[in-house]
């Protein structure tokens, strides 16, 4: 008899376990918790556009799409791109659809980043960003967000991001609006980070997925939007958050043609093609309906008004967010505990599932906060803060 003699697996991420999301949703299933933890609604696509992807499914919309996008989805994201951030982007050369942001950023991070080269997050800092750098043979250097003065605002600490830079740094990720603290930059952090960045060999990689998606009247500021930045970025984005669809998985990727090119290089043997029908159905509904961003702070803005009013019969302390649809609570009024434990002890416990936020930092400084998905029917956030208000 053959003995099975398998070769030892030396892992190429040995400190990657599983995603924080995928472990409190299986707790919170397991313990029939409400899950107010990984970040998806509980609520459908607007139905023009689900009707229209079901057209294109029956209508021979179902073999390869061309490498880049269809033409359609791409003149539709370049429309939009340039009425709402005032960049004209070609939609033949600098624009590209891909499988979700996971796979812009995956991918944009395998065609910068060589092995020697440093990679600058901010903390807290979503959970994809490391592996994918890490995997190209670079090094992430964490640099903390800075906690503003009244404790809720998280903002960049210029000064940290200047020192973290080096000869070394390939690239710099930015997140705004920001999972999960809400952080939006303003222009003059947008001025700022160019004149940090100015005559470094830095790329900027800007994942926007939240950025329609912002609230009290405020405004997307698109690393696109800045002259000076969109030499050095790309930025990515996703239709999951915009069109209540995360399971879709189709984003997109804007950068100059030089950059671009390169991206593609790796896009097309990473995932080659994006999924037919849901591009000539988003690039249908984009066309229809180009006002549909528009809604979206407002829904949202009203849903975070609702569950923080909601909030106010616990003795968790709060900012209203200002943008995602994610809420940051401190809950150092209730407990000293570690945010971990604590995550967990409540979905167990209280039956209200949550993300900690000590996860996405490398040195955890984030303290008694954690973070609350209200992208969710009225009835669910209410069942969530009933139990929330026992504490
Ligand atoms: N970046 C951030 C900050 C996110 O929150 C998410 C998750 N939804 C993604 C990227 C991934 O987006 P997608 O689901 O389109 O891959
Ligand atoms: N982006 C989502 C969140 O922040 C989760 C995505 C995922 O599960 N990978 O909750």
């Amino acid at each position: 008899m053959v003995q099975s003699m398998s070769p030892p697996v030396s892992s190429k991420l040995p400190d990657v376990g599983t995603t924080i999301f995928t472990v409190m949703s299986q707790l919170a299933a397991d313990c029939g918790a409400i899950n107010l933890s990984q970040g998806f609604p509980s609520f459908d696509p607007p139905e023009a556009l689900t009707d229209r992807i079901a057209w294109h499914l029956k209508h021979g919309g179902n073999q390869y799409a061309p490498m880049s996008g269809i033409p359609e989805l791409r003149e539709a994201i370049a429309a939009k791109t340039a009425r709402l951030q005032g960049r004209a982007v070609d939609p033949a050369t600098e624009v590209t659809v891909c499988t979700g942001a996971t796979e812009g950023l995956f991918s944009t991070i395998q065609a910068l980043v060589r092995p020697g080269d440093d990679v600058i997050v901010f903390d807290p800092a979503y959970d994809s960003y490391e592996p994918a750098v890490t995997l190209a043979g670079g090094t992430t250097q964490h640099v903390p967000l800075r906690i503003a003065g009244n404790g809720s605002d998280f903002e960049i600490d210029w000064q940290r991001l200047a020192d973290a830079l080096s000869d070394r740094t390939r690239l710099v990720i930015v997140n705004f609006p920001h999972n999960p603290t809400g952080a939006v930059l303003e222009p003059a952090d947008l001025d700022r980070l160019a004149e940090t960045l100015r005559g470094s060999g830095a790329y900027v990689l800007s994942d926007e997925v939240y950025e329609h998606i912002v609230f009290d009247g405020q405004h997307h500021h698109s690393i696109a939007s800045h002259d000076e930045l969109w030499e050095r970025c790309v930025v990515t984005c996703s239709f999951g958050k915009t069109f209540h669809a995360t399971g879709w998985k189709v984003g997109y990727c804007l950068a100059k043609p030089e950059l671009t090119s390169e991206f593609r290089k790796v896009h097309q043997f990473a995932t080659f093609a994006v999924s037919t029908p849901m591009q000539h159905g988003l690039a249908d509904y984009l066309t229809s309906d180009p006002h549909f961003y528009e809604h979206l702070s407002a829904f949202y803005q009203e849903k975070r008004d609702f569950f923080c009013s909601l909030l106010e019969q616990t003795r968790l302390r709060l900012q209203p967010a200002r943008s995602t649809f994610f809420q940051i609570v401190d809950y150092g009024d209730i407990s000293d505990e570690l945010d971990v434990e604590v995550a967990q002890r409540w979905t167990r416990e209280i039956g209200v599932a949550s993300i900690p936020l000590s996860v996405f930092c490398e040195q955890p400084f984030t303290g008694t906060r954690l973070r609350f998905c209200f992208a969710k029917d009225d009835d669910m956030l209410a069942d969530a803060v009933e139990k929330l208000a026992r504490l």
